[in-house]
């Protein structure tokens, strides 16, 4: 695949005015969270402007990006008027307004990845039927609308059984097992019932979990991350190992299945492919952001490019960069919300100070209004020569008690 070319340059006699710098184009971004931030980070380097819409005043993103429009970008008027101001529209979050951007799609709005995508994407059952079809490996899964369906859904696959809801999900919040046949009503019930979509997968013992970032330039080249390792904690991503410890054969595999999942969907941009490694060395996809993602977080440090920097790329239509590790290994720790309020703070920032004393790690702090339990508040990314040695000072910098550094 070619490599997509710059912005046109302007030659002698024509109109187009000179490009200053990376690009003059503007880029709005729908959501202003910690995805949003590092993405306004990227751009900074770079001098490219980012305006953000977020309802927040005091979003992560508010303090790094060139302007911040206070508003919900889940609102058609809202973000219509926020495009308005922008001359390529993203987002840092799938759960927008997908009807409001197809519109100003017709009307020549530039939004990367397509409305078409993010359609598919924001609704995962949706997203499975539609991968199903290009003959990517996925769990089985059904649609249940009934209790009788969901019992029949049961039977078919056994228990455990994985439920879902199909809209709106993240975090795990939106998933819930049942472990047995009388657990059905209960678990339909802690999801709002049936009126708002649920669909169920067959329960997936995997070996790992992996990722794989896939960026595609606006002319449809793509590049691929290493393959990652993630691993959840109460079904949030808590820590990601850089590049996953499994056999080439399984790297080619997983990038393959990525890859062509990413290729069946419209548009440009980072994606990430969340992925089940099987004991019996299957790949199967769990789902698709169609962003930068949490998998990717120790790009930033880990790789010649990161997946913020190769965003901008891609979605301005400028040359894709180079995705590969600079490092033999990296390790990236979600800083979760361990307690609500102030003896939260002071329990992160423990952790922060011992990390601060980790040779070769690299501290994020998104900044956010307020610690709650379980939210993601930052994280730690540590670059070294081996995963044994990161994973060895990772483990040192979690003990409570390490170096007196409390
Ligand atoms: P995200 O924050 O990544 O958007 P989400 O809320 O959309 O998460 P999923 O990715 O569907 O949730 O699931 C969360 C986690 O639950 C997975 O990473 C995996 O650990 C586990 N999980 C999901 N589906 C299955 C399955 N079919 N079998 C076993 N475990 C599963
Ligand atoms: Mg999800
Ligand atoms: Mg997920």
């Amino acid at each position: 695949c070619a490599r997509a070319s710059m912005e046109p340059a302007p030659s002698e006699g024509q109109s187009d005015p000179p490009v200053h710098g990376v690009s003059d184009r503007v880029v709005g971004v729908l959501g202003g969270g910690q995805l949003g931030k590092m993405l306004c980070q990227a751009a900074s380097q770079m001098g490219v402007k980012v305006a953000i819409l977020d309802p927040l005043e005091n979003c992560p993103a508010s303090s790094v990006c060139h302007k911040h429009v206070v508003g919900s970008f889940d609102d058609g008027d809202t973000v219509r008027e926020f495009a308005k101001r922008c001359d390529v529209l993203t987002f840092e979050i799938e759960h927008v307004d997908a009807a409001t951007l197809e519109k100003l799609e017709k009307q020549g709005v530039v939004c990367e990845p397509k409305a078409s995508t993010i359609m598919i994407i924001q609704d995962k059952f949706r997203q499975k039927q539609y991968f199903s079809k290009f003959g990517i490996p996925l769990p089985d899964f059904v649609e249940v609308d009934t209790l009788s369906s969901i019992e029949k859904a049961g039977q078919m696959f056994g228990y455990p059984l994985m439920v879902k809801s199909k809209r709106l999900a993240y975090d795990g919040r939106g998933n819930a097992v049942a472990h047995d046949k009388n657990e059905l009503s209960s678990v339909v019930s802690s999801l709002g019932g049936f009126e708002h979509g649920l669909y169920v997968e067959r329960w997936t013992p995997f070996a790992k979990e992996l990722s794989v970032i896939v960026a595609r330039s606006r002319d449809g080249c793509t590049v691929c991350y290493p393959v990652v390792e993630t691993i959840h904690k109460d079904n949030i991503c808590h820590v990601v190992e850089a590049p996953a410890e499994i056999s080439e054969k399984m790297k080619t595999l997983a990038t393959s299945v990525a890859e062509k999942a990413i290729k069946s969907l419209e548009g440009a941009g980072v994606f990430a492919v969340e992925l089940f490694l099987t004991n019996d060395n299957q790949v199967l996809l769990n789902e698709v952001a169609p962003r930068p993602h949490n998998s990717g977080h120790q790009t930033i440090e880990a790789c010649y490019t990161s997946q913020y920097e190769q965003h901008l790329r891609a979605i301005l239509g400028l040359p894709l960069g180079d995705p590969s590790m600079k490092a033999p290994a990296a390790i990236m720790y979600n800083i979760l919300g361990e307690d609500e309020g102030e003896s939260g703070f002071v329990l992160a920032h423990q952790l922060i100070k011992r990390a601060l004393n980790t040779p070769g790690a690299s501290v994020h702090w998104y900044a956010k209004p307020e610690m709650r339990k379980q939210r993601k508040m930052g994280h730690i990314t540590i670059v070294g020569p081996s995963m044994f040695i990161v994973k060895a000072q990772l483990d040192k910098l979690l003990q409570r008690d390490a170096d007196g550094v409390n």
